[in-house]
């Protein structure tokens, strides 16, 4: 009799956005003449730029003549797209990253979800409240909690982001293993300084634990004594692992490429206690079960890194920021007290009331729809998430019909 992974039975339904799906299809069903603007997604809705379009299509043309016609390529990424990562990503902000440390992959979501596969069953966990569902819920699927009960799995410690700490944890008093750290923050905007980073790799150093660093929003840092990547700490070589994207970097959402960097330095060890380069290991899983980027997609990826590029990307990213700053700005003067949005393309609204009943206001009195941060766990009571991914035209119209409402 084949049996199911039981694992997948703890898993809480997510609910969240089949609920804001359904409240929103009800008001809309009633009130067909009134338009919804919708600004709870966190999905990028400007055009991909120029230069990616055109490296797509000179990359496509190449692939239809048999002199520059090209089959699988290398599993890691091709070594155009891995040097340029290492160089404006890493070198340019004085970190040493080698190109042979970089892996190609088709997104920041299934890095995040595989990577996990390569640690023992029983590693100690630490993952921030509220959060990117994934981190928990692929360990979930492989056996490493308990039960839900109340909102929350037994055997995570849960590092909580509240008021209280500006939303960035503090190290936790228990050792732990495995640790899931996300700055800019997606939900809340929260961005870490180079001394809270410090202390979480004293942290990992002092327990022999791995920091994974998931910098997806690292491109809207404007504030520059805000680090970009986890590199920038000293010692963090010895003990991180950071996941970079370039879907909300250049509109690559729909297009899937990203790129996990494993520094031949960071170990960890087996049961005898002797210590394992991770690189290794995830060099083997990752060659052993996936076979690569399309090389058009990996050309696009690279023309990012063009004067040309950056200067697209650098617009895109100053539009969605500028949104952002509309509105933090708009929620503020509302008498809200917010974090994100001035290095993030989310803004944090604590907003003093249950998040549900927030959303149902901003949906029935101003046509918006946001996210309740209840959805992102137990600490996401009370505040909802606003996203800038929207035209400017909607975000101005969205914040004068919230601020008629709520005046
Ligand atoms: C959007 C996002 C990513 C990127 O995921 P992709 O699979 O590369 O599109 C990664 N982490 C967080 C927290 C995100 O919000």
């Amino acid at each position: 009799m084949i049996r199911i992974n039981e694992n997948y039975t703890k898993l809480k339904a997510s609910y969240l956005f089949a609920d804001i799906a359904k409240r929103v299809n009800a008001y809309v069903a009633a009130n067909p003449s009134k338009p919804i603007i919708r600004l709870g997604i966190g999905d990028v809705t400007e055009p991909l730029p120029q230069v990616c379009r055109d490296a797509l299509h000179a990359a496509t043309d190449e692939l239809g003549q048999r002199a520059t016609f090209k089959g699988y390529g290398p599993e890691q990424g091709y070594a155009f797209l891995r040097d340029a990562i290492a160089q404006h990503d890493y070198a340019a902000r004085g970190c040493k990253i080698e190109s042979d440390e970089i892996f190609i992959s088709d997104g920041s979501k299934c890095d995040c979800g595989n990577i996990q596969e390569i640690f023992s069953h029983d590693v100690r966990l630490a993952i921030p409240d509220p959060v990117y569902p994934v981190y928990v819920d692929t360990n979930v699927m492989a056996g490493r909690t308990g039960a839900n009960v109340d909102g929350r799995y037994q055997g995570i410690t849960y590092l909580e982001c509240t008021p209280a700490n500006g939303y960035v944890p503090a190290v936790p008093s228990v050792a732990t293993d495995l640790i899931y750290l996300c700055f800019p923050n997606n939900p809340t905007g929260a961005v870490a300084t180079k001394a809270q980073l410090a202390a979480w790799v004293a942290y990992a150093k002092a327990n022999k634990a791995i920091i994974l660093f998931d910098s997806a929003y690292e491109a809207y840092i404007r504030d520059p004594q805000i680090p970009h990547s986890i590199y920038e700490i000293e010692g963090a070589r010895d003990v991180a692992l950071e996941f970079r994207s370039f879907s909300k970097t250049a509109g690559f959402t729909g297009t899937r490429c990203a790129y996990l960097v494993v520094p031949k330095t960071v170990v960890a060890y087996d049961v005898a206690g002797n210590a394992h380069p991770i690189h290794a290991l995830w060099n083997r899983r990752h060659s052993t079960k996936f076979n690569g980027v399309s090389y058009p997609v990996q050309k696009a990826a690279a023309a990012i890194y063009t004067e040309a590029g950056k200067q697209q990307t650098g617009a895109l990213i100053n539009h969605y920021l500028a949104n952002a700053k509309l509105i933090r700005d708009a929620m503020t003067k509302l008498g809200f007290s917010c974090v994100g949005g001035d290095n993030a393309p989310y803004i944090w609204v604590n907003t003093g009331r249950d998040s549900w009943q927030f959303f149902d206001t901003l949906l029935n009195q101003a046509q918006v729809v946001c996210t309740p941060g209840a959805g992102f766990g137990k600490c996401g009571e009370g505040h909802v998430r606003i996203s800038a991914f929207n035209s400017r035209e909607n975000v101005e119209t969205a914040l004068a019909r919230i601020a008629a409402a709520l005046k």
